[in-house]
């Protein structure tokens, strides 16, 4: 994961390691490696210039350059502002609602149908909890298709209407269904377009507002860099969401999303997609992310 950043932060610190004696030159210079490091995993410019800055700062005021290994003390630093960065303490999903319900938004393609059936498999075995998936995807049929066959892999079940065109019906009755039937969270799986468009943002926002969600969680396929950057604050901007869910961060992918996410949108990453398997979940932990990504 991210072994190009992890290289590329590894090589702007030997700058100061290799140094008996530190200037402000030498963490001038390492700084700026940092700052071509963030730049090239495809991370904002503004987060990239605005984090080093606050690097630089503290760097001044913990006395860098009389410390005994200053090298390692940068190393800290920028660990640390890496993990506020990417948010504070890992947080779960709100689970307080009887049924708790789970809306789930996102462009096509970026995982959201595979992470539903990951989250309810999580929910299942590690919360002992009993979800019900709900297709809401009223355009492809394929679709509907995907998530039964996710929902039989795990051995959760699958509400779905194939003949009714109206998602928010769809999710009002299922959440109907699973009130009668003992389901204690409903896992809503909904329609995603290749881009951003007022039709599914309406559509997305009229579910959201019809069923009161505990939980909206936005999917982002971190491969996109600065477009789910983008992607995420167009959702956001419409639906509030709560929380962030990176997919396919076991792909070639740089690390900007992960880095960037959290401080547009003001919204943690609750858990991290790894692989096509339903088994393939994380919980996100900043601090966790920030000792991968410093190696
Ligand atoms: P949706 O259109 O948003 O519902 O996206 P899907 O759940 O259908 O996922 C699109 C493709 O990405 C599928 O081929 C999935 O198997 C794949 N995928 C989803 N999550 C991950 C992940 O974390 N890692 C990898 N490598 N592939 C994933």
């Amino acid at each position: 994961m991210f072994d190009n950043l992890t290289d590329k932060l590894d090589k702007a610190f030997h700058i100061l390691k290799g140094h008996g004696k530190i200037t402000d030159v030498n963490v001038a210079d390492t700084l700026k490696e940092v700052r071509r490091a963030l730049l090239d995993a495809d991370v904002n410019f503004k987060i990239a210039k605005d984090f080093t800055t606050r690097v630089k700062e503290k760097a001044i005021g913990e006395n860098v350059l009389t410390t005994l290994q200053p090298g390692q003390l940068m190393v800290k630093i920028v660990k640390d502002e890496l993990t506020e960065l990417m948010g504070g303490d890992a947080e779960g999903v709100n689970l307080s609602g009887n049924p708790s319900v789970i809306l789930m938004s996102g462009l096509q393609g970026s995982g959201k149908t595979t992470f539903s059936g990951k989250l309810a498999n999580f929910l299942k075995t590690k919360k002992n909890k009993k979800p019900l998936l709900v297709a809401c995807d009223i355009y492809r049929p394929a679709a509907i298709n995907q998530l039964h066959v996710v929902g039989e892999q795990i051995g959760v079940e699958v509400y779905s209407e194939p003949e009714n065109k109206n998602p928010v019906e769809i999710a009002q009755n299922a959440i109907k269904h699973a009130k009668s039937n003992g389901f204690n969270v409903v896992i809503v799986d909904t329609a995603g377009r290749l881009a951003v468009d007022e039709e599914m943002m309406n559509e997305i926002a009229n579910v959201h507002k019809a069923i009161q969600p505990q939980e909206t969680l936005f999917v982002v396929d971190s491969m996109t860099g600065q477009d789910a950057v983008n992607t995420a604050k167009a959702f956001n901007d419409r639906l509030n969401f709560d929380g962030v869910i990176l997919t396919k961060l076991d792909g070639d992918t740089r690390g900007g999303a992960a880095i960037s996410i959290k401080s547009v949108v003001n919204k943690p990453i609750k858990f991290i997609g790894t692989g096509e398997k339903m088994e393939a979940i994380d919980v996100f932990y900043p601090s966790r992310m920030a000792d991968r990504i410093l190696g």
